[in-house]
């Protein structure tokens, strides 16, 4: 078999996700590879795939028994031979697991770091062929990252002493540089192949609003969403039993999480989320790493969080099916105070000496500045994360709060033609800041040095602000009215393209922020638009077939005791509405249709559809 054949046999996919193939490649070539991608992007098929390619074992280590848990779950559905190996085990079935393991019973092992140095497993490790250490969560492993967890450092110990050094594959959705240099190093990666994704999520829908009643607002979102699944974050404790009692009251199915509830009713109110018993999730940040439930359409944060990371991670858990999702954040003065509050009062990290806590806090403070600061631009949304993330984002995406609403088009054929009338004026021989300084007609030392202001576009705008003006530029540039040279002094020149604005034919124009402060506008149901439907707009036959499959679904999923998700998930029932399969062949046409689960589920999943049939 090869990758290709895999992914569609054991997942039912018939394509590759940016980045997969190239990470998936690089560790069959026997490469250390380090992944960065963000949540959602598909990090778990790069080391599952290459993991059924391989001759040995590979042992996957992941921080969370629930991450394990979900994840060899999925994986026996799919008809991978893997187990995990971490403390929810009793003695007994740890043995077990681990005596099958040696029999070479399991083509995956998920292990906990913990474990990895205790002799019973090192036992095992040294007499079997392992193909393949892959560490999810990578991160965890630096300590500049959120979630350091010193049993990670024992991963590279237990490599160091293996018989034979195995590929080391690492994955994580944390970009920063430091972080990721620390797994490098840490992790001792030889030469690795490093591929970083882009962190866009396009299928995201972001927006910031500060409402008067913020409970009224999310109500009235919820109910414009009835049947879907959605998580609401607060900042405290507190303010999750309240949202969750006040939704209870009203009717809606909720349940809650928090640091504060036992470890039993977490596990029994995080299962009710899961399996799409309780619909919404009310919870404080201590509530998702690990889960992977791939339809929540919407995450509300009725409180501002502490920062960018957080709040990137916490409201991509919405839409990892790649389905249309809504992310809303709701802003309040007293979010800041909060949030002050949590970083001065800080004792997550006891070890720290007090110059590190200093520092540590300083970094914070820095941090929750510009949290802040996405509360109040009226930049599109996605750019600002994207430009937080260290990438490049266009500055306009067109799917959020402020790109609908902040954004207007504006005719700059005028300043164009200064601009363009400027670089021409002087032979291209000046860079940008001669270029504005000369529109906005600058007395300076420079302008009259370069005799600029003899030029006929001197002082012809001299309004508009820099910062403005700048984007013109950046939007003529782009547009191929201008080209910027590449070398040292960057000098601004026109091009062909420009010589008709120059004569006065045609106009230029782009999308601009409005310039006057805006009260936020209340939207609701924008996620209506098509959530469901992959572009397809369902007709009242197929939106029964939608919830007949459903159903059909919540069934086996009781019966196997799995999440629904993990059955198929609400874009394969999706497709399968669309395609109506009515053979073997058509159902493996679907997406996420694998041979595994066709076997398993096929047959009942093409007598619902035939019995719907009629109706088409
Ligand atoms: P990550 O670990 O990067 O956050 P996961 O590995 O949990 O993401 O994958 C997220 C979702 O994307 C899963 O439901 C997975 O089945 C799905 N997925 C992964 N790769 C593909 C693909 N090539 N085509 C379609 N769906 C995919
Ligand atoms: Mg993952
Ligand atoms: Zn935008």
């Amino acid at each position: 078999m090869d990758k290709y054949q895999v992914l569609k046999q054991y997942f039912g996919y018939d394509r590759f996700r940016e980045g997969q193939e190239c990470l998936i490649d690089s560790l069959l070539s026997g490469r250390d590879t380090l992944g960065i991608m963000p949540t959602g992007a598909g990090k778990s098929l790069c080391f599952q795939i290459p993991a059924l390619l391989m001759d040995g074992v590979t042992l996957v280590i992941s921080p969370l028994i629930s991450l394990m848990k979900d994840q060899v779950k999925a994986l026996n559905e799919a008809g991978v031979h893997a187990a995990f190996l971490n403390s929810s085990l009793t003695a007994g079935q740890y043995y077990k697991a681990l005596s099958y393991a040696a029999q070479g019973r399991y083509t995956i092992i998920y292990v906990a770091p913990e474990r990895l140095l205790t002799e019973e497993f090192q036992r095992f490790a040294f007499h079997t062929k392992i193909a393949m250490v892959a560490v999810d969560e990578a991160h965890c492993v630096s300590q500049w990252g959120q979630d350091f967890r010193p049993s990670y450092l024992k991963i590279v110990e237990f490599i160091r002493q293996l018989p034979v050094r195995p590929v080391i594959g690492a994955f994580t959705a944390t970009a920063t540089r430091e972080v990721r240099d620390d797994i490098i190093d840490i992790l001792m990666l030889q030469e690795p192949t490093v591929l970083t994704t882009g962190f866009d999520r396009p299928n995201l829908y972001f927006s910031v609003q500060s409402p008067k009643n913020p409970y009224a607002t999310m109500k009235n979102f919820i109910e414009t969403h009835p049947k879907d699944s959605g998580i609401v974050y607060c900042l405290t404790r507190k303010t999750v039993e309240e949202i969750c009692s006040r939704l209870h009251g009203d009717g809606f199915s909720v349940t809650r999480y928090h640091a504060g509830l036992s470890d039993v009713e977490r596990r029994e109110n995080q299962d009710e989320f899961i399996y799409d018993q309780a619909q919404i999730m009310v919870a404080t940040n201590a509530f998702g790493m690990g889960i992977d439930k791939s339809n929540v359409r919407y995450v509300i944060h009725y409180n501002m969080p502490k920062n960018m990371e957080s709040y990137y991670q916490e409201a991509g858990r919405a839409g990892r099916d790649g389905e249309a999702a809504d992310c809303l954040l709701f802003y309040q003065g007293k979010d800041v105070v909060t949030n002050q509050y949590f970083i001065d009062n800080n004792q997550d990290n006891e070890e720290l000496d007090p110059v590190t806590q200093r520092i540590v806090t300083e970094r914070d403070r820095e941090r929750l500045k510009k949290m802040t600061w996405y509360c109040f631009t009226n930049e599109c949304l996605r750019s600002y994360i994207l430009r937080y993330f260290g990438e490049y984002g266009s500055n306009y995406c067109g799917n959020c709060s402020n790109c609908l609403t902040q954004f207007e088009t504006v005719d700059v054929t005028e300043a164009a033609r200064a601009l363009i009338g400027t670089a021409v004026w002087c032979g291209g021989r000046y860079g940008t800041t001669v270029l504005l300084e000369t529109v906005r007609g600058a007395d300076t030392v420079k302008i009259r040095r370069y005799g600029m202001e003899k030029s006929p576009y001197y002082g012809k705008l001299p309004h508009m602000p820099v910062p403005k003006l700048r984007q013109i530029l950046t939007h003529l540039v782009l547009e191929e009215y201008l080209y910027v040279t590449n070398d040292e002094y960057a000098l601004v020149r026109a091009t062909e393209k420009s010589k008709d604005i120059l004569n006065g034919i045609g106009t230029v124009v782009m999308k601009m922020a409005r310039e006057q402060e805006r009260p936020v506008k209340e939207k609701n149901s924008s996620a209506a638009k098509g959530s469901r439907a992959m572009g397809v707009a369902f007709t009242e036959a197929e939106e029964r077939l939608f919830e007949k499959l459903r159903q059909v679904r919540t069934e086996i999923a009781r019966q196997e005791k799995v999440p629904p998700y993990i059955v198929f998930s609400d874009k394969t029932l999706i497709h399968m509405c669309v395609v109506k399969p009515r053979d073997r062949a058509q159902m493996l046409s679907v997406s996420g249709v694998g041979e595994h689960k066709y076997q398993k589920y096929g047959k009942v999943f093409l007598e619902c559809i035939q019995r719907e049939e009629g109706q088409f």
